[in-house]
Parts: structure tokens; C-alpha cells; sequence
């Protein structure tokens, strides 16, 4: 260890010189997220858009992510499908003095602010979107103006609509589950929807199907009918032709003196009209 006799402790053991590193890369990292874009990692250049996680893209970088599916940290979008699932931001840029005094200040080129109370998008504060119209306010503006449309341009938004600009993991975390949830309502919905779609299709037909054997014959089946008209059919052509049992010479006598055209049933007796019995006549 050293400091205990006879060893000479080394400087870093001593002074802690790994926190301006940290701090450094901190610095850098604010910058990747609110300067670049965060597939390309190109300059962020209006159109802007950002997903419903709250990153910035250059809206040229994701349109070429979704033709090709392919970006260096894809496993990182793949909650973007298609263009309907990011919104196109309203930035307001710093005015030119803004810009004239930051750039005195040192080396700091973000170009965006909030446009109510004026803060830097810098990664320093707060920023938030309306998921309805894509303005860009800071959360320190929707804290001090409580409303409930935009504070940009009064169009009305729900909690839900309010996304995080490149929030901590928590805040990524409930981002994301807010983004399940509302996928899943859609889902419903669509499904919903469909359903009820098919249920009026099926329906017509219902309708269309009842009305067939209301335009035929009773209530008979349709093979009913094919049987029924084909035996009519039949007897019709028969009739046609002046058929007579009693003519016909393919019958047996014993079959043609079963009919009344027959000559012995002339003198068959006839039943009482009271004890009539077609059972036995
Ligand atoms: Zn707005």
C-alpha cells in the first residue's frame, strides 16, 4: 500500500486523478446525446425526430435504418417499425445574440432552447415533447405554466403525451412501459375494430342467405327443391304427352286395375257414404 513505513507511495495512490476523466466522459456523453444523432452519430440537423424512449435522430438516418434494418446499435431500435413510430420535433434555435454570448463562454455550440422560459438544451435540464404536436419545452416551463394543451402552440395533450428528451434509466424505464401499454391498447383496438368489421360482413351474408328460401318454395332445403322440381319435371312431360296408365303398354293388367281409369272399376262397389273406410276401400 505504501504510508506504512519504508515504501513511497505512488501519486495515484495518493490524489484521486480518475473523477476528471469521469467527468469528461460525462461531458462527452451529454454531448452524443443531445448534439448527435443517435444512429448516425452525426450532427442533429433539422428534421429531428424522437422516439417514444425520448432519443434524438436526424430523420434522414432513421429513414435509411428502416429501408436497410440496419445501424451499428440496432438491438437499440428496435422499437421503431416504421416512420409512424417517431415525431418530428419542434425545436426553437437560440436567437442570435443567445448564440453570440454562449459562444463567448467557451466552446459550447448546442443549438436549441426552450422557447417559454429560455433555458439551453444542453443535457443540463429537463426536456420533454408533446407526443401530439412535437413541440420541445423544457420541464421547468410545464412545472411553472400548468396547462393542459402545448405550451407552444395550445394544442391539448395527455400525461401520456409528455416524453422525457434523453431521460435517466428510470425515467427510460417507465417510458418504456408506458410504450407496451399503449401498443397494447392499440393492438385492442385494431383487433376490436376488425372484429367488428367481420361480424357485419357475416351478418349480410346472414341476411342475403335468408332471404333465398323466402324467394323459393316453402321452407325446404335447396337439395329439397333440385329433388321436388325434378319430379315435377317428370310428371309435367308425362302429363304433356296424355300418359295413361291404362295406355301404357309396359303395365301389367294386375297394376293398371289398381287405377279407376281401369274398366273393372266400374263395377267395383262402392263404400257408404257413412261407414266409408279408406283403409279397407
Ligand atoms: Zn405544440
Amino acid at each position: 500500500m505504501g504510508c506504512d513505513g519504508g515504501t513511497i507511495p505512488r501519486r495515484d495512490e495518493l490524489v484521486r486523478t480518475k473523477k476528471k476523466k469521469e467527468a469528461k466522459d460525462k461531458e462527452a456523453e451529454i454531448a452524443a446525446k443531445w448534439k448527435y444523432c443517435a444512429i448516425s452519430s452525426k450532427d442533429l440537423t433539422k428534421p429531428i425526430v424522437s422516439c417514444e424512449l425520448g432519443r434524438l435522430y436526424n430523420k434522414d438516418a432513421v429513414i435509411e435504418y428502416l429501408l436497410n434494418k440496419e445501424a451499428p446499435n440496432s438491438s437499440l431500435l428496435s422499437h421503431i417499425r416504421n416512420l409512424k413510430d417517431v415525431v418530428t420535433l419542434k425545436l426553437t434555435p437560440k436567437s442570435n445574440d443567445e448564440k453570440a454570448s454562449t459562444e463567448s463562454n467557451g466552446t459550447n455550440d448546442y443549438k436549441f432552447v426552450c422557447p417559454i422560459v429560455g433555458l439551453e438544451m444542453n443535457g443540463k435540464y429537463k426536456f420533454m415533447y408533446f407526443r401530439t404536436c412535437g413541440c420541445v419545452v423544457s420541464e421547468r416551463a410545464i412545472k411553472e405554466v400548468k396547462s393542459q394543451v402545448c405550451l407552444s402552440c395550445n394544442k391539448p395533450f395527455t400525461d401520456d403525451d409528455l416524453i422525457v428528451l434523453n431521460g435517466d434509466d428510470d425515467e427510460i424505464d417507465d417510458l418504456k412501459n408506458r410504450m407496451t401499454i399503449r401498443r397494447n391498447k392499440l393492438k385492442e383496438e385494431k383487433k376490436r375494430k376488425r372484429m367488428k368489421n367481420e361480424d357485419s360482413i357475416n351478418g349480410k351474408a346472414k341476411m342475403a342467405k335468408s332471404d333465398e328460401p323466402v324467394a323459393s318454395t316453402s321452407s325446404s332445403t335447396q337439395s329439397d327443391n333440385v329433388v321436388k322440381t325434378s319430379s315435377l319435371s317428370v310428371l309435367s312431360e308425362k302429363a304433356s304427352k296424355n300418359y295413361s296408365v291404362n295406355k301404357d303398354p309396359n303395365a301389367s293388367e294386375a297394376y293398371k286395375s289398381l287405377f279407376t281409369s281401369h274398366e273393372s272399376a266400374k263395377n267395383r262397389p262402392k263404400a257408404h257414404w257413412v261407414t266409408f273406410n279408406p283403409c279397407y276401400n
